[in-house]
């Protein structure tokens, strides 16, 4: 069998921490075997970050306006004590926030659901997907400590000369104030990849802000939707079977928990960014939740919602076990596979996405899974697996199966011998000690001598 060959190159954005550990596992061992990979590299790891003082985010945020398709993995945002750990020349600003500024684009997010994970929230049966707006607000805020007394202010000077002016506060001490925007056009092109996005699935589309508060800011997100809706929505929403519907976001957080699921949830950039964890971690975990950035002329930027799993890689340091998720990261190269397969008309790409994701569920359904998602399943693998877990752990969670001790490595070397026909379970518990349980080959085709090197590299590594 020949590699499945790809015309466009894929922007590939590089990361840190456990993610990038995974990253690169998943490159060799899920896809590479299979696809003749093209990528454009960049590096976006915070060490070549600081030495080409961030040109590097600006560069591959540029490389996926040019290409169209980007694959993200996560990245650290420097705080202050990131810029002592890893002694920087500046407190670098947020990759994602760069990336999302320059390409203007909405983030949609959905959970990636299996059968046997149970959502905490009881009623969600279907996903929720959260269209995050990714421009503006906190994220490209300006902000000041106050020294002391003094007065702030906000202060607009137009193009002609004419200047607005508003008090913020008069402090009589020290204190700290920020200042943040949006921009008609970025919110209208949020509206409309919204609308448009709930047509293509058929979901029903939500929006929330606080307008009532913030009667001028949030109105305007508020007014603008409705606007567009109206001029050019409601009838197609009509005949869709859809509907579009506006509340608070308090209203919309209540009404969320006692829904069904289904349905898109617009969110301004910060209440994106806090809701969309909240979803993931009730849906499962938060290592399932896909995302994907839209830009309004069609540019698609797909990663992961975690973080980089800055605990986990701590312990991995140490060379202690973790049990770190890599399945959002995986549906992230999937989903950048699978656009670039359909901009390129390249059905054997399409094919392969589909078929990496069919067996990262497989796998998943059939008992192997990492903590978190053990955790909150309960009994989802309960699939004739001899408990290896300590009584203490089973009762407290219910968890019936000895996989949710998997280490990282592990849950790469399952791949790898599922798709070579075979699946072995490994169990920290026991020693590492293999349990082998014979699956038919459903999802990847793997060609022998590739299988045949797999089964080599599995004995070196037990
Ligand atoms: P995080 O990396 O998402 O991790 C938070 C916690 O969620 C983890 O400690 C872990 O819980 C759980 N978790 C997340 N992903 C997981 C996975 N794949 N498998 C298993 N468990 C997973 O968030 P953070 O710790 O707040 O941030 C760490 C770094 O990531 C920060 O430097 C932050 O700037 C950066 N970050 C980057 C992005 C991005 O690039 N898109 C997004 C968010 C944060 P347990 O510890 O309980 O196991
Ligand atoms: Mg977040």
């Amino acid at each position: 069998m020949e590699k499945i060959q790809m015309k466009t190159p894929l922007v590939e954005m590089d990361g840190d921490e456990m993610t990038r550990i995974l990253w690169a596992d998943i490159k060799q061992l899920l896809i590479e075997p299979f696809v003749d990979l093209k990528t454009e590299y960049y590096d976006l790891g915070l060490p070549h970050r600081d030495e080409t003082r961030d040109q590097v985010t600006i560069d591959s945020a540029n490389a996926t306006k040019k290409y169209g398709v980007a694959v993200k993995c996560a990245t650290i945002t420097p705080n202050a004590q990131r810029v002592t750990e890893y002694n920087l020349h500046e407190m670098w600003k947020s990759p994602n926030g760069t990336i999302r500024a320059m390409l203007d684009g909405t983030v949609f997010r959905a959970p990636i659901l299996v059968s046997g994970v149970r959502p905490t929230v009881r009623t969600w049966q279907q996903p929720i997907t959260i269209a995050r707006h990714a421009y503006g607000d906190v994220y490209r805020n300006s902000e000041i400590r106050i020294p002391g007394a003094g007065k702030a202010e906000l202060v607009f000077t137009g193009a002609d000369g004419q200047e607005i002016r508003q008090t913020i506060f008069d402090f009589k001490g020290p204190g700290v104030v920020q200042g943040i925007h949006n921009l008609d056009a970025s919110i209208t092109s949020f509206a409309h990849a919204c609308f448009q996005y709930a047509l293509s699935v058929k979901q029903d589309l939500w929006f929330s802000t606080k307008d009532t508060i913030s009667k001028t800011y949030d109105h305007r997100f508020k007014d603008i939707f409705q606007e567009i809706f109206d001029a050019q929505y409601k009838e197609k929403f009509e005949q869709a079977g859809i509907t579009y519907f506006y509340t608070l976001i308090d209203d919309a957080v209540a009404r969320v928990v006692r829904s069904k699921g289904g349905f898109i949830w617009a969110c301004k950039n910060y209440d994106g960014d806090v809701m969309s964890d909240m979803v993931a971690t009730a849906f499962g975990s938060l290592a399932m939740m896909t995302s994907v950035l839209v830009s309004p002329d069609g540019k698609f930027e797909y990663e992961a919602a975690h973080g980089t799993v800055t605990r986990h890689y701590y312990k991995y340091l140490k060379g202690e076990e973790t049990s770190t998720n890599p399945v959002a990261t995986i549906f992230a190269w999937s989903g950048a596979l699978r656009k670039r397969g359909e901009l390129d008309h390249l059905p054997d790409l399409m094919a392969f996405a589909d078929k990496l994701e069919k067996a990262t569920i497989d796998t998943i359904e059939s008992g192997v899974m990492t903590r978190p998602c053990a955790a909150v399943g309960g009994d989802a693998c309960a699939g004739g697996q001899q408990p290896h877990v300590p009584r203490s752990y089973r009762v407290a969670h219910g968890v019936r199966c000895c996989s949710d001790f998997l280490p990282i490595a592990s849950f790469a070397d399952a791949f790898l011998l599922l798709t070579g026909g075979i699946r072995y379970l490994v169990c920290a518990e026991c020693d590492g000690r293999m349990k082998n349980v014979s699956v038919p080959i459903t999802a990847l085709d793997m060609p022998l001598h590739i299988r045949k090197e797999n089964m080599a590299k599995k004995r070196e590594l037990a």
